[in-house]
């Protein structure tokens, strides 16, 4: 196929985005389909303005960095603890601040719990290609850096229990963080609405990316190997030479769509609570170890903590619990407060279908175009990534790549 076609995404999350940002730059009329009423998918903002969930880039993210930079909104995510971060440990009492740049481990004051040279060796080992089992098979050795560092790191990238997790899953993001610069941390500085969400609609707006919302794909017609039309509420669209379709959705509508598309099928919830708590000062972002809050970030108007792998935590009892948390890391790294004993009110964002869950049983995913006239991208989609922003970037481009 040449370029000119006409171009279907359907899905607009971030890999939608990414793909119809990729495919209008490529010279193809593009319309991006959207069953709900908003853009962004699981990154998204809620209808009071706040983030759905807390999202972390790293600097080993590059291709969703890259993808900030096209949008213009690079320069809108910050980083909130240059050099290192400030982690408390509920159980000690005692705050650390741990270098984001391994280098720096060599001084001790600066290096993660447990990181001695037979753990460090161990870290070096799950970082190898082909490596078996769970995450805490591997460092059942360490418990002390498996807790302080491994299981942190696990359930912020892979969204599992270390004791689920595949170390398969776990090695290419120690790779990608072995790289210079890789372990910078940065969030949104305001929100990903207005970082990330509406920056990426008003640069697809400037490439002529017609978008609508409301618009749910309900089936795709296929004949033998080919794709021939997306059937939506208000009639079909015909696939052809010169029109194709990218689907940039989660794994479940894929399958819904294509019956028999291998996809992940088990994920894993990810809780926020979102105290309406005014801070002073800078965003500020810390971790937790040994309660049920994992990440504390601090911006202006809020105090969002996430919980990732949240199993059964749903309940408005875990409110107190975490606000006493909050309150205990706030006066030990001496935030800027007050930091009352009454939590201030809290909304509870529980997305149960957050990521998938990434664990010991790894199938590849599906190939790009299973159809003719029909690509596919999503954060499941990127070989051996697990499913995070970097890979709904990397995969929405490669579709958007996908017809020329
Ligand atoms: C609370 C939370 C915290 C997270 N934290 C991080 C983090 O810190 N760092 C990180 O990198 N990642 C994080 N993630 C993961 C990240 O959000 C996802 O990997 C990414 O947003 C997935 O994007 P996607 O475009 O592949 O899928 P989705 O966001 O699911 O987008 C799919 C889109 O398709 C639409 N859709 C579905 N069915 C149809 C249909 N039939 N027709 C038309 N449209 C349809 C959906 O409404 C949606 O808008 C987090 C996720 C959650 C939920």
């Amino acid at each position: 196929m040449s370029q000119g076609l006409t171009l279907h995404v359907v899905g607009a999350g971030i890999a939608g985005l990414a793909a119809a940002l990729e495919a209008a730059a490529r010279g193809h009329a593009v319309t991006l389909h959207e069953a709900t009423g908003f853009a962004g998918g699981r990154a998204r903002a809620l209808p009071d303005g706040g983030d759905n969930g807390t999202h972390v880039l790293l600097g080993a993210n590059t291709a969703a960095l890259d993808f900030l930079e096209r949008i213009g909104a690079r320069h809108r995510w910050i980083e909130p603890e240059p050099g290192s971060l400030p982690v408390y440990d509920l159980a000690t009492g005692r705050l650390r601040q741990v270098a984001l740049d391994p280098r720096r481990w060599r001084d001790p004051a600066r290096r993660p719990p447990g990181m001695t040279w037979p753990g460090f060796l161990a870290v070096l080992r799950a970082g190898l290609p082909w490596q078996g089992g769970t995450v805490a098979e591997a460092f059942a050795r360490h418990p002390v850096l498996l807790r302080g560092f491994v299981a942190p790191l696990v359930l912020a990238a892979l969204n599992t229990d270390p004791a689920e997790a595949g170390v398969a899953w776990l090695g290419p993001v120690l790779r990608r963080l072995a790289r210079p610069g890789a372990g910078r941390l940065l969030v949104a500085r305001d929100g990903l609405g207005p970082d990330l969400v509406q920056p990426a609609l008003a640069a697809l707006g400037r490439q002529g990316v017609r978008l609508q919302l409301g618009h749910r794909l309900r089936g795709i017609e296929r004949q033998g190997g080919r794709a021939t039309a997306l059937v939506f509420g208000d009639g079909a669209v015909p696939l052809d030479r010169r029109t194709a379709a990218i689907l940039a959705l989660p794994p479940w509508e894929a399958a819904r769509l294509l019956p028999g598309l291998a996809v992940p099928a088990q994920h894993a919830p990810i809780l926020n609570l979102h105290f309406a708590h005014a801070t002073g000062g800078p965003p500020r972002f810390l971790g937790l170890l040994g309660g049920a809050a994992q990440w504390v970030l601090l911006r202006p108007g809020a105090v969002s903590v996430t919980i990732s792998a949240a199993g059964g935590q749903a309940s408005d009892a875990l409110v107190p619990v975490v606000w006493s948390e909050i309150r205990r890391v706030a006066l030990a790294a001496g935030l800027p407060g007050p930091w009352p004993e009454t939590p201030p009110p809290c909304r509870l964002v529980r997305e149960q279908r957050a990521t998938p869950l990434h664990g010991v049983e790894r199938a590849g995913p599906p190939r790009l175009r299973p159809l003719r006239h029909l690509a596919l991208a999503g954060d499941w989609m990127a070989p051996g990534l697990p499913a995070t922003l970097e890979a709904a970037v990397r995969t929405g481009r490669r579709a958007g790549q996908a017809f020329g």
